[in-house]
């Protein structure tokens, strides 16, 4: 094992927080570019020393007199709480610093007086990947006593998970039997967040105001991280962007449709980094309105009155309220107002997984039309939540296509129970005309970064539409003229249908800003392609023979029958391990590895597929392998953009 170890540090006035963040900064850099940056730092101390000012560090509040607020975040909901928190509390003069979790030095932990958490809960009841080593740190031996701790705990989560906030809950159970007091119980924000998140962080405010003020005042912390100012647009404020050109970009006959949308930024102020991810707020499908409005046999036009706003009922629905996605509440309000036994018998903590598969299955439309109740408009609207943003990787490098943003849309369209069901946003934006506008605004991703050095190699797993970032990685390595090699490995149905980006990728390979590329096609059938290989003198060249190739190397011993014979279908996964050899050996040599997509099933496997290679390719015992990838994922190294 190769892992990084940090050099031996000399004696510093500088805290650990600054130490922790000068290791992030530097991290990657060549010793040349680490030179540069020391005499860069000393010609600074020089000229402030000239200049009179004082050149001795910012003397940082005592932990008693400052509020630190960390956050875990995956898809950025409790990173920007989080900034808000602090954003607000340096507004009323509060001393604040601002952490992201896989930031915070542990050992001050033991100091802190008073600290405020906002973390999300994934899935299954996982911590976000930027908060495991905190949440493992506070759970585990080496946590220290908290007698002075004041802290409060928000947690983020979906209630139609059985886990729900169940990190959230765990960190603040653990603070208080560490010793700590709450000095704001513990909020549990479901998915219409800000119901909770805002009176929760107005509490905290107040009670981190009374706390400190009594302390001594002092020069103002600067926060870790920059508490970003607001941008011109931002989620409450989104910009009304153009659309430049949507097109499919699977063939006609394809199962699915797979749409890549331009959007102009131009004069919005709004900048992004490969990584980052794009805010769009939907509208709802105009013909699923007209499903709800006959299934509830209301009037679109009635004017109905709720929290405070007056809009017709059509408007509600479909711009204002969740209907595509169905939740627990919505759930509850249906099964009691209908006093339905078996949707009450689902609502009970032993059928959690049920109700889980329930809510993943079906849209509010279908529990609407089965569960038939006279609903009076407000109650409805009070049942259902607002309507959230939806977030897409985006999938291009403002270095190649200025001030443009390029998305990649599977579009959400299915028959089930006897009817037509839509996604919101994907259908939105597929329905987006030319010239037409997206109210969209980034939301940014620190943890999904290209390497700070262009030498290093990246590994990019990305199937279906989780190629969107990997292509703003191709495009910005290239148009930075990065030295490091570019390995993809990209699954999808069916080849000849489904090949996202297919010329591009072919382009990319033939320029030399992508070096390999491993391909996975689910559901093609691999005598066909066995044939098409052995029949087919067709000059499509590189990227076709790559995936013939690819489709045919199942195994290493590559016999086309055996592979025939094998009935379980190709992923990414699979490619992995055929590559595991020299996979290890590029993330031994320093690789960064990046996955994106389905975090249900597919970011599971390929983990483990992860442990499997370093296993057989590193001589590791399985509890090694694991250690391996944590110990990657906590170096920034392997990071994953999954939902
Ligand atoms: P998809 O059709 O669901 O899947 C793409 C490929 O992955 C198919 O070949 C599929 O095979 C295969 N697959 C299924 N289960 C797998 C597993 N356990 N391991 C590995 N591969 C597996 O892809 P999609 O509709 O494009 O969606 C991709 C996912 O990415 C979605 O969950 C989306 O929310 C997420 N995502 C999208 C973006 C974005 O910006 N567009 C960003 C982040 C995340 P079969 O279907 O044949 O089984």
């Amino acid at each position: 094992m190769n892992a990084a170890v940090a050099p031996e540090l000399p004696a510093t006035t500088l805290d650990a927080a600054k130490v922790a963040q000068l290791a992030q900064l530097t991290e990657g850099l060549t010793p040349a570019e680490l030179y540069w940056v020391a005499a860069w730092s000393a010609a600074k101390a020089a000229q402030a020393q000239r200049a009179g000012a004082s050149a001795r560090p910012a003397v940082g509040a005592e932990p008693s007199q400052r509020l630190t607020i960390v956050y875990g975040s995956q898809t950025g909901n409790a990173k920007r709480l989080a900034e808000q928190l602090a954003r607000r509390s340096s507004d009323a003069g509060l001393p604040v610093r601002l952490l992201r979790a896989d930031a915070y030095p542990q050992r001050e932990l033991a100091q802190e007086r008073y600290l405020a958490v906002v973390i999300s809960t994934q899935g299954e009841g996982e911590p976000p990947d930027d908060a495991r080593g905190f949440v493992e740190f506070i759970a585990g031996k080496r946590a220290p006593k908290l007698p002075s701790l004041q802290f409060g705990v928000l947690g983020l989560g979906d209630s139609s998970y059985p886990q729900f906030c169940a990190i959230g809950r765990q960190l603040d159970a653990r603070l208080a039997e560490l010793g700590g007091t709450r000095f704001a119980s513990l909020g549990e924000a479901d998915v219409d967040i800000e119901t909770i998140a805002t009176p929760w962080l107005d509490t905290a405010l107040e009670r981190a105001r009374e706390g400190l003020k009594t302390a001594t005042p002092v020069a103002r912390v600067t926060p870790l991280h920059a508490v970003s100012k607001q941008a011109a647009h931002s989620r409450e404020q989104p910009f009304a962007a153009t659309v430049l050109a949507n097109q499919r970009i699977v063939a006609r006959d394809s199962e699915r449709d797979v749409r890549h949308i331009e959007l102009s930024l131009e004069g919005s102020g709004l900048h992004y980094q490969p990584g980052d991810a794009l805010g769009v707020w939907p509208r709802n499908p105009p013909a699923l309105v007209a499903q709800w409005l006959e299934a509830l046999q209301l009037d679109g036009e009635r004017e109905v009155a709720h929290q405070g706003r007056t809009l017709s009922l059509a408007r509600w629905l479909g711009a204002e309220r969740e209907i595509t996605q169905l939740s627990r509440p919505f759930v509850k309000t249906l099964a009691e107002l209908g006093k339905h036994a078996d949707l009450l018998d689902l609502l009970r903590p032993e059928q959690s997984a049920r109700l889980a598969a329930l809510l993943t299955r079906d849209q509010p439309i279908d529990l609407l039309r089965r569960y038939p109740v006279r609903w009076q408009p407000e109650a409805l609207l009070a049942a259902l939540r607002p309507l959230t943003p939806r977030l897409y990787s985006i999938a291009s490098s403002p270095k190649a296509v200025g001030e443009e943003v390029h998305l990649t849309v599977a579009v959400v369209d299915y028959e089930a129970h006897g009817s037509a069901h839509w996604g919101a946003a994907s259908t939105f934006l597929a329905a987006a005309d030319e010239d037409g506008r997206v109210p969209v605004f980034i939301e940014s991703n620190e943890r999904f970064r290209l390497p700070a050095d262009p030498a290093r190699d990246i590994i990019m797993i990305g199937p279906g539409t989780g190629v969107a970032p990997f292509r703003a990685f191709v495009q910005e390595r290239q148009e930075s003229g990065a030295t490091g090699r570019n390995w993809l490995f990209f699954g999808n149905r069916h080849f000849a249908q489904d090949f996202l980006y297919q010329t591009e990728w072919q382009d990319a390979l033939k320029r030399g800003a992508l070096h390999r590329l491993d391909l996975a096609f689910s559901r093609d059938d691999v005598r066909d392609v066995a044939r098409e290989s052995a029949l087919s003198k067709s000059p499509h060249t590189d990227v076709r023979d790559v995936a013939r190739e690819s489709a045919l190397s199942k195994s290493p011993h590559t016999d086309v029958r055996d592979v025939a014979r094998e009935s379980h279908k190709i992923y990414v996964q699979d490619r992995l391990r055929e590559n595991g050899a020299e996979l290890y050996a590029w993330l031994e040599g320093g690789a960064h590895l990046y996955v994106c997509g389905d975090s249900a099933h597919m970011a599971k496997d390929v983990h483990a597929a992860l442990i499997e290679l370093a296993a057989a390719h590193g001589g590791l015992s399985p509890d090694d392998a694991k250690a391996w990838l944590d110990d990657l994922l906590q170096q920034g190294r392997y990071a994953r953009d999954v939902y």
